[in-house]
């Protein structure tokens, strides 16, 4: 009898898993995902400036399982009966499974004392508002207007990958900052805090030649329909606003009195990856809290670590249905890679060794392709 292995989720996480499953016979495999294509969150920004396309960073979910004869169900989970081993579906659907990985990744943050936040924000991981930021930044390049304003709340790896891409785009249009102006807000006293100083370094300089304002040490505390009141009573205007401050697991399925989570909604599992005490259940990606078996720090939510995480986990998966002892944590993080902005401009620090231009591009290019391979 095949064992029917339920990845719900197909992020990052959980196509790299189906990937490394799909080839194995003892094994059926079904992927769950409420939405029909894969995104990749990591190149959104190119997206929102219109330098990629819908095709280069959505991947169709139907036909990439058609093709390695996995099943797809594209439904919202909303419940699991983790006693009697099935999922049920916003349809009210009930699906079986021997084993269950949770995938499903994590939400953008919007911290409710904020005034309005909910109102005037939207989740930069939905395509649907994807669509609209690019769209809104597309009518703000044609208008030709001055004195239009582009915020950016959040310095960390995603915003200002967000803030550059887009003032690369404004310059590569033969627009200036009075113009459009991007303003980048970071509460802490540095854009990427708490990261390597050659990092930040060169952040600064390339957020200075982008022409982006940079605001340190405060935070937005309300949003109006056009501006943003931050921390010191000042005000500032925006024609587009985008809220990238951290994101939250999207845990909305696993609220069971045995399981543990953390206060960011992350499901805590054991040196397997297991959520316990369901020794058939799994979770992945962003949505677990794990730990770096380096440093002992808690595994930033990257698709790095979804990716080692999802071998780790294909690797366990055999060893237990075969009886085998499971590999324990051995993951850690080999390092991080920022597009700032534009087709030739990246940084990295990789393995502790700095880079930035020719290679951490490269790098950079080489992840996207080896990832959005398994599509082609
Ligand atoms: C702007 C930005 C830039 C980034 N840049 C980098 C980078 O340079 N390098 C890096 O390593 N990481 C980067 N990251 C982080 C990286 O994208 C995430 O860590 C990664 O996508 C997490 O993968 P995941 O599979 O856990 O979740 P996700 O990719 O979020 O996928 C979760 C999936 O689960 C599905 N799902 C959710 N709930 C349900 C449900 N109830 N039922 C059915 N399906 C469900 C969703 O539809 C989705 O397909 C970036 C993130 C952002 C936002």
């Amino acid at each position: 009898m095949k064992k029917r292995v339920m990845i719900i989720g197909g992020g990052y996480a959980g196509v790299s898993l189906l990937h490394k499953l799909k080839n194995e016979i003892g094994i059926e495999l079904i992927l769950v995902d409420k939405s029909q294509t894969h995104l990749l969150q990591t190149h959104l920004h190119k997206y929102i400036s219109g330098y990629y396309s819908k095709d280069d960073i959505t991947f169709n979910h139907e036909k990439y399982c058609k093709e390695n004869s996995i099943e797809f169900i594209c439904e919202e989970i909303s419940n699991i009966n983790y006693k009697d081993n099935y999922v049920i579906s916003r349809e009210n659907i009930l699906y079986h499974y021997d084993y269950l990985i949770i995938a499903t990744g994590s939400v953008s943050m919007f911290p409710s004392q904020i005034e309005n936040v909910i109102e005037y924000t939207k989740d930069i991981k939905k395509i649907d508002n994807l669509d609209f930021y690019r769209n809104k930044f597309q009518k703000i390049l044609d208008s030709h207007d001055t004195n239009r304003s582009v915020l950016v709340v959040g310095g960390g790896v995603s915003g200002l990958q967000i803030a550059c891409e887009i003032a690369y785009t404004i310059k590569s249009k033969g627009l200036n900052k009075d113009n459009i102006q991007v303003t980048l807000i970071e509460g802490m006293d540095t854009i990427l805090p708490g990261m390597d100083s050659f990092l930040i370094e060169k952040s600064i300089q390339r957020c200075a030649e982008l022409d982006i304002k940079v605001i340190n040490n405060l935070f937005a505390s309300k949003i109006l329909e056009d501006s943003v009141i931050l921390s010191n009573g000042d005000e500032i205007s925006y024609d587009m606003l985008l809220f990238v401050i951290g994101a939250i697991g999207n845990n909305i399925i696993s609220h069971d009195e045995n399981i543990q989570e953390n206060p960011r909604n992350q499901l805590i599992v054991d040196d397997y990856y297991k959520v316990k005490p369901y020794d058939n259940v799994f979770a992945i990606g962003d949505i677990v809290q794990a730990i770096d078996s380096n440093t002992n720090d808690f595994q930033a939510p990257t698709a790095q670590a979804s990716r080692m995480q999802a071998e780790l986990t294909a690797k366990n998966i055999l060893k237990d249905i075969n009886g085998d002892t499971l590999i324990s944590n051995n993951i850690s993080n080999k390092g991080i890679l920022i597009d700032l902005g534009g087709p030739n401009c990246a940084i990295g620090r990789v393995l502790n060794i700095n880079l930035s231009g020719k290679i951490a591009l490269w790098l950079k290019k080489l992840i996207y392709s080896l990832h959005t391979k398994k599509f082609n």
